[in-house]
């Protein structure tokens, strides 16, 4: 996938999550677990554990992905489960990945 296209979805689920989630932020506590085998996770090849990705079948080629270091995870750091836009209403792992991975600024 171009960079390009990537940003564009990354950029429109983002959108998406903010409207649908405007105060939720914080508050992955009482949202349930995203299942891997949930059709919207299997979509995104999202998993709960990082270390299990081939890094050579990354688009993004950058070392050490998880969703705790990526730009989009919202919530608190050292939270083991925490809001993404990418899956409203759900809490991703922190020590897990997704296809839309992007490098935090
Ligand atoms: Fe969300 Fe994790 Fe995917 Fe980043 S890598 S978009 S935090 S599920």
């Amino acid at each position: 996938m171009s960079t390009r296209r990537q940003f564009m979805k990354l950029s429109a689920a983002a959108a998406a999550g903010c409207m649908l989630q405007p105060s939720r932020e914080a508050l992955a506590g009482d949202m349930p677990k995203l299942a891997e085998d949930d059709p919207t996770a299997v979509a995104m090849k999202y998993v709960h554990d990082a270390s299990k990705v081939d890094p050579a079948s990354r688009t993004n080629p950058a070392p050490e992905q998880n969703c705790a270091n990526c730009a989009l995870i919202q919530g608190a750091d050292g939270d083991e489960w925490r809001p993404c836009p990418i899956f409203p209403g759900k809490a991703v792992a922190a020590a897990g990945w997704c296809s839309v991975w992007a490098p935090k600024a």
